[in-house]
């Protein structure tokens, strides 16, 4: 039986990974839950689980939330609910399914105790990447990735290292404004951004993924995931998601994964591997499908993936800046105070107002993020 910890359990992902779980009662089970601020959702959920913890991050204390709480469950309110779920109830796994840099001191708990991580989170990763490599030399932790195309590549290397591969192929969906004018593009409405063709997730991501921003993040995660240079790290949009990633060898060969689109494939295999357990979402009927097309990313029309790639190449704090400004100005647009061309231009201003650091410690990390977003969010 493996005991698994949910950071983030009433999110997309989080509630897939529930639902894996649910499936198979006999290999796995919950010792902790977290959410932000929908408790009563997470009450329900520990209910049904079992969990004996839950986190509620976003609330510094609620009294009457307590007086719910069952006998044998305890709650602990504001980031100590985040970090005490790696650990008890001795979990073998630590879903990290927040969104955002939240994920970054959950993670750093986990290298730091030797808990195994299972990580969809990536602004973790783009923010404390030199870091969290850094930890991992010595931790006895696994950082295993669910992000689709991450868990996509891991499994094409199939437990070989990366020598001999000339390249990393990331396929991208393309989002719901893929083949909109560019003039059309940065007046998209909220309603519209959401709209993603194959995925259901998270308001975040989805935002991300109509600017390109969330394929973004993904190379740079995963050149701290596989410690690849920038050059090996690729994107070609795939709109179908059925190829979820693919690697190139240096003799030309490519392996690629594919899958249904969903994310509870990767989820379920990041929980079970070495083993494959039946599929919770059902096979793919490649008669039906027919056709897999591919193209270029249009980085005139979506130019976070450009400053992705750049940020990818400078390294240092400019991820970390790229990253909060993208956190912030996500939200201003989800909150309607700014329009979607506007993400991109909030995003390119903080990279180049902020100072671009080598380094940063973890302290200054949250500095830089605090200070880029207030920043942002004062100047709108
Ligand atoms: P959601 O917004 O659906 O869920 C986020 C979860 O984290 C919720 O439980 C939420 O609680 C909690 N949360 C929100 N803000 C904070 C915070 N500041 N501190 C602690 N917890 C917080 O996100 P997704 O599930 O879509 O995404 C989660 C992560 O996984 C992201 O980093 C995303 O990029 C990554 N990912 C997601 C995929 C998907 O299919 N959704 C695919 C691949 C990667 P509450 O419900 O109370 O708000
Ligand atoms: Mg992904």
């Amino acid at each position: 039986m493996k005991k698994i910890a949910i950071l983030g359990a009433t999110g997309s992902v989080g509630r897939q990974a529930l639902d894996v779980i649910e499936k198979f009662p006999d290999r796995f089970c919950v010792t902790a839950m977290t959410a932000h601020h929908a408790s009563e959702e997470l009450l329900a959920l520990a209910k049904k689980f079992g969990a004996k913890y839950i986190g509620v991050t976003g609330s510094l204390g609620d009294l009457e939330f307590e007086k719910k709480v069952p006998k044998g469950v305890s709650v602990v309110f504001g980031i100590q609910g985040l970090l005490e779920s790696c650990s008890v109830g001795d979990p073998d796994i630590v879903l990290i399914a927040v969104v955002g840099i939240a994920g970054l001191p959950p993670l750093i708990e986990c290298l730091d105790r030797g808990v195994n991580v299972e990580l969809a989170n990536k602004e973790s990763l783009v923010c404390g990447g030199h870091i969290v490599k850094q930890k991992m030399k010595t931790s006895k932790s696994e950082v295993f990735p669910v992000d689709s195309e991450l868990c996509a590549i891991y499994q094409c290397l199939g437990g070989m290292d990366t020598t001999g591969v000339r390249r990393i192929i990331l396929t991208a969906a393309g989002g719901p404004v893929f083949d909109w004018k560019k003039e059309d593009i940065e007046k998209a409405t909220v309603e519209q951004a959401l709209r993603h063709p194959n995925w259901r997730m998270g308001k975040k991501i989805t935002v991300d993924c109509a600017t390109y921003m969330n394929k973004g993040l993904e190379i740079i995660e995963a050149r701290w995931l596989f410690d690849l240079p920038p050059e090996k790290i690729s994107v070609v949009v795939h709109r179908q998601s059925i190829i979820h990633s693919m690697i190139e060898y240096n003799d030309g060969a490519v392996i690629a994964q594919l899958g249904p689109t969903d994310m509870r494939e990767p989820i379920q295999y990041a929980f079970g591997h070495p083993d494959r357990l039946s599929s919770v979402v059902g096979y793919l009927d490649f008669a039906k499908i027919g056709t897999l097309t591919f193209h270029e990313p249009d980085l005139d029309k979506f130019p976070c993936l450009r400053h992705a790639m750049d940020a990818l190449r400078e390294g240092g704090s400019l991820p970390l800046i790229m990253n909060a400004a993208n956190e912030a100005a996500g939200d201003l647009f989800l909150e309607r105070k700014i329009s979607f061309g506007d993400i991109e231009k909030n995003v390119a201003f903080a990279m180049n107002k902020f100072a671009h650091l080598p380094g940063n410690s973890l302290i200054e990390i949250y500095t830089t993020d605090k200070e880029v977003k207030n920043y942002i969010y004062n100047n709108v």
